[in-house]
């Protein structure tokens, strides 16, 4: 970390002259290491973007105006379902910015590294605790990683028991898209199971499927509670049919904000599961990462967790899973924000939380539902950590799902997760860092728009131009001379009081999300 230029600089402090009088030679200029065929010599980086913001002054305007096109927990509450988008506090963001956790190399010899690698350790033994698991690994960087990580950990199981033909690995419908992915990663062979008209799992499908392929059978992956926002009660039975057949069970372990506290993987029949740390324990995400994606396993499976990676030729090579990550510790260096939300909530406030966030998605469930029926609940008419509204009754009527989230930025607000796990639903999990007013504020949001959707419905409004089809509304278009839309500009600016008071000016109106995603152009200025 310290360049020859420094030391001179330091020498002539002392000595007040700025002559080089060390003996060492070494410490002359780094080497040009770059051979000579690679060194770049036509120009390069000669978008104005790159030498307009030349001051700290312009860069700061300059970060400052993307980010203030851009809706974020500061604005609003964000109901990612399955996503868990909840509060990073400030409190646990702080020691990312430490230079004694930010500087540190990750292959830094271990007596450096001291108080880094207990505060992994700690880490490790709490998310065990959490889990109900014999230890964990912190080395993947994302959920869909660990999900690797852990079909690799079942598949060299079965291997050490000379069951390496085992390669069927069992997924329900429901499953997030990383889950066949990473199957098929691992080298296994993905059977869909059915889920039944309420959203469970079809236990008889199941229990067919794992008897067709019992030979074979490899694993079950399963998300507890489910996609569909419901504690499936058969959870134990579904981890039982899979262990009678000779399978292991992968618990997919995004949706742990309804679990911690509560109930663990663990104990009701999981042999390995991952946690999204950027989820459930506060690692801030979105927009790529990072994230980290730690699994914890059983017992039996512990000697088949990745190696640690090593730079020097000390890799364990008794291991049978290598390394999946670079480091020995993953993204080690935002490990201290899940630590410190741990630390700071301890266990009761973590049973706290996921009881809350269950209650604030029941809330809003209930609120809703008059207005957008719910789509899956429990027996008890209950739902988890999270809800599915079904938006699919107003199709007939020309409105789609994707309407109903660009109007919600009129009023404010960041949609909810979109057509899935089911097309034409919203998923919405408002997290424990919510509070009624703001659960309030959405759930009025949403019950306005069922209104305008009403006028929609029943012939008032034109099915073309409307207040859905054509949001979002920008300031361009409101303050624009000519308006000739067949509602106001305040109804549609300014739907909700709250938008009197602050307004979150989307920055571009609607735009067309399936041509844009097919239809690559560059809005750069033109290649001449
Ligand atoms: C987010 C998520 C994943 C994948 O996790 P990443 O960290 O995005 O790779 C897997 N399953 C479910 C249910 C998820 O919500």
């Amino acid at each position: 970390m310290t360049t020859p230029g420094d030391i001179e600089l330091l020498m002539s402090i002392f000595r007040g002259t700025p002559v080089r009088d060390l003996v060492d030679h070494n410490l002359g200029d780094a080497k040009f290491r770059i051979p000579k065929f690679a060194a770049r010599n036509t120009e390069f980086l000669t978008h104005p973007i790159f030498n307009t913001h030349d001051t700290e002054t312009e860069m700061l305007r300059y970060l400052k105006k993307l980010e203030s096109r851009d809706l974020s927990l500061c604005h609003s509450m964000i109901p990612l379902g399955s996503c868990t988008m909840k509060l990073n506090a400030t409190a646990e963001m702080f020691p990312i910015s430490w230079p004694e956790f930010a500087k540190l190399h990750p292959f830094a010899p271990a007596d450096q590294t001291a108080g880094y690698i207990e505060m992994c350790k700690q880490l490790e033994d709490w998310l065990a605790e959490i889990t109900g698991f014999a230890a964990i690994s912190l080395q993947p960087n994302a959920g869909s990683q660990g999900e690797y990580a852990g079909l690799l950990a079942i598949r060299e199981y079965h291997a050490s028991r000379n069951e390496a033909h085992r390669n069927v690995c069992l997924i329900p419908t429901s499953a997030h898209g990383t889950n066949p992915a990473s199957a098929v990663m691992a080298g296994l062979k993905v059977v869909a199971i059915a889920t039944l008209k309420d959203g469970d799992i079809d236990l008889a499908d199941l229990r067919a499927k794992a008897d067709a392929h019992a030979r074979d059978l490899a694993a079950l992956m399963v998300t507890y509670p489910s996609t569909h926002g419901v504690f499936e009660p058969t959870i134990r039975e579904i981890c039982e049919i899979v262990h009678t057949h000779g399978g292991q069970v992968y618990m997919d372990g995004a949706n742990m904000n309804a679990q911690c506290g509560l109930c663990r993987p663990g104990d009701y029949g999981a042999d390995v599961c991952h946690l999204n740390l950027h989820k459930t324990f506060c690692i801030p995400h979105g927009g790529g990462g990072p994230g980290v994606g730690p699994i914890g396993v059983a017992k039996h499976l512990v000697p088949f967790l990745p190696a640690a990676a090593a730079l020097n030729a000390d890799v364990d090579l008794n291991k049978r899973v290598g390394p999946v990550a670079q480091a020995p510790y993953g993204s080690a260096s935002i490990l201290t924000i899940s630590w410190m939300y741990i630390r700071m909530m301890g266990p009761d406030g973590l049973k706290r939380a996921s009881e809350i966030a269950i209650l604030n998605a029941n809330y809003i469930a209930k609120r809703l539902h008059p207005h957008f029926p719910v789509l899956f609940k429990g027996k008890r008419g209950l739902v988890a950590h999270e809800c599915i509204v079904d938006l699919r009754q107003w199709r007939s009527s020309g409105i789609e799902v994707e309407d109903v989230a660009k109007r919600l930025m009129d009023y404010g607000f960041h949609a909810p997760t979109v057509s899935w796990p089911v097309a034409g639903t919203m998923m919405i999990e408002p997290t424990e860092s919510e509070a009624k007013h703001e659960l309030d504020r959405f759930c009025d949001a949403m019950i306005s728009i069922r209104a305008e959707i009403d006028d929609i419905a029943n012939g008032e409004t034109d099915r073309q131009n409307n207040l859905l089809k054509n949001a979002p509304h920008s300031a361009r278009q409101i303050a624009s001379e000519k308006w000739d839309r067949p509602y106001s500009r305040e109804q549609a600016a300014f739907p909700a009081p709250w938008t009197r008071e602050h307004k979150f000016w989307p920055s571009v109106a609607r735009i067309d999300n399936v041509y844009g995603d097919r239809n690559l152009f560059c809005s750069c200025p033109p290649m001449d």
